[in-house]
């Protein structure tokens, strides 16, 4: 619970605020970036959101921060933000919102499809998410990008019974599903597992359609404008990284969704391919 007499002094003033107990996970200005900003090595708010659907998002971005270091002096939207997620990014791909701080508020997404819906990294287990999820069908498969983003996977698997997917090579053992190897793995007709090693040595994407779930592995970074990854953040090997991101040049997606980092859509798979080829020239420099 964000206490205001921790409040951090670059806030603005008004009834929300972000306190000194913030791990700059991002989740709240990728979120709600109307109300808060990257401050530093910490959040802030840089504008006090209007009555409205712009306060219901400031107050989702609250439920979602995974240590509780966002306040505010009015609790109006409090419960409408706890029961608004999964919160739909299209029609079938939702943010699950409630990062936990075990994965670094890695941010996991829910896919809802005929053939049973898809977990993509695993989120705090809270209750009212749960219960929404139960009510959009429960979860099947619970895809794990790496071992950094598992969080409460546990307690998913013992709430809905769903098959838990790791690549192997991350060393966790218990799973339902351990997958090997370097080549693709179809999950189902619309579901590719692809390892994309580097990150850690297990780390894999998700293809689904035209969304690519990326875990750690790739994301938008809005401030070079453009796709990105990490040699500082990275635990196993960058050459299989850079590597392992050549390979998803093979494959036609137009959105990017990460873990960390911000979500990216392209125009077209050729554009995606063009983004992440630029950004290659510029990562192989680095
Ligand atoms: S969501 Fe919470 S921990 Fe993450 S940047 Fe915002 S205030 Fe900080």
């Amino acid at each position: 619970m964000a206490r205001r007499a921790d409040a951090q002094p670059d806030n603005v003033p008004g009834p929300f605020f972000v306190d000194r107990t913030c791990i700059d996970c991002g989740t709240c200005y990728q979120f709600a970036p109307e109300t808060f900003m990257d401050g530093g090595d910490h959040a802030k708010v840089h504008a006090q959101p209007a009555a409205g659907p712009a306060r219901l998002q400031a107050s989702m971005a609250l439920v979602a921060c995974p240590v509780g270091s966002i306040g505010t002096d009015d609790k109006t939207d409090l419960h409408a933000a706890a029961g608004a997620f999964p919160h739909p990014l299209t029609d079938d791909v939702f943010f699950c919102g409630y990062t936990s701080d075990k994965s670094f508020g890695a941010w996991s997404y829910l896919i809802r499809r005929p053939g049973g819906n898809v977990l993509m990294d695993s989120p705090r287990a809270a209750e009212p998410l749960m219960k929404n999820l139960e009510t959009l069908g429960g979860v099947s498969t619970l895809v794990l990008s790496h071992q950094d983003d598992v969080a409460d996977h546990e307690a998913y698997h013992a709430r809905f019974g769903c098959e838990r997917v790791m690549h192997a090579a991350d060393g966790f053992t218990g799973l339902e599903r351990l997958v090997e190897g370097d080549e693709p793995i179809p999950l189902a007709e619309d579901l590719l597992l692809i390892p994309t090693p580097g990150h850690t040595a297990g780390s894999v994407c998700l293809l689904y359609r035209e969304f690519l779930f990326t875990g750690d592995h790739l994301w938008w970074n809005p401030v070079q404008g453009r796709l990105s990854a990490s040699r500082t953040y990275n635990w196993h090997s960058w050459a299989r990284q850079l590597d392992s991101l050549e390979k998803l040049l093979a494959f036609d997606f137009t959105w990017v969704l990460p873990g960390h980092g911000s979500l990216h859509r392209a125009e077209s798979p050729a554009a995606m391919k063009a983004e992440l080829e630029r950004a290659l020239a510029i990562l192989k420099r680095s």
